[in-house]
């Protein structure tokens, strides 16, 4: 099924921001079309969307506003399209197994807690939420009510903790940066996932996949 594109106000001052390519690839990263072609492919409900960028460093490569990929985003997010494709394959593919094989029910709705946002990390450098290739993910609810908390469940016990930790641990593996309520205080209620150059997995379980890749000796996040 073709996703349902609703276009939003595109003005011509934004028109350099749709110009970029959104992802890399075997053979060079793939034109803005042929990006919201791979959108049109999968399920996702989005919409193109306009991004006032404050700054050069806050420009999204094919802004999209996702309402829904394997489940619904509540609330819609705005990230790059590269970055909406690789969340539809690993929601689709890891966290809606994950959930099955935990609760034995489907994930009806992400909570996500932030997307795109135009700001810096303590360090001082600009954080990925300010080009679209992260998000923060604050719960689920699944179909069948359970609701589950980063906040809540990632200390405690039973499903709700193995299914988080899991996912987070899968995502680490899939993602640059991971960061959950191990990492800091910033992170006590949600798990910050990024596509950015730099590679940590946040959680004590877990090592980094390659530690070599960790070349600073802290990448945390703004929030
Ligand atoms: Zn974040």
């Amino acid at each position: 099924m073709s996703a349902r594109r609703a276009w939003t106000g595109i003005a011509l001052a934004s028109a350099t921001l749709w110009l970029a390519a959104c992802g890399g690839g075997p053979s060079g990263p793939p034109s803005s079309a042929e990006c919201l072609a791979s959108l049109d492919r999968t399920d996702m409900v989005y919409s193109q969307a306009k991004v006032e960028a404050r700054s050069s460093s806050c420009v999204i490569d094919t802004p999209v506003r996702v309402t829904k990929t394997a489940m619904s985003w509540k609330p819609a997010g705005t990230v790059a399209c590269g970055f909406a494709l690789r969340l539809d394959t690993f929601l689709r593919d890891t966290a809606e197994p994950l959930a099955r094989e935990h609760f034995g029910s489907s994930i009806r709705t992400m909570r996500e807690f932030g997307t795109y946002s135009c700001k810096r990390m303590p360090s001082g450098r600009w954080s990925e939420h300010a080009s679209g290739r992260a998000i923060d993910v604050g719960g689920f609810e699944l179909e069948n009510g359970t609701y589950i908390s980063v906040e809540k469940d990632w200390h405690g016990g039973g499903a709700k903790r193995a299914f988080l930790h899991d996912l987070a641990r899968a995502a680490c593996r899939d993602f640059s940066v991971v960061l959950t309520p191990d990492a800091d205080h910033d992170h006590y209620n949600h798990i910050h996932i990024d596509a950015g150059r730099y590679k940590k997995c946040g959680m004590k379980s877990a090592k980094s996949p390659d530690p070599r890749l960790e070349t600073e000796a802290r990448v945390a996040d703004a929030e």
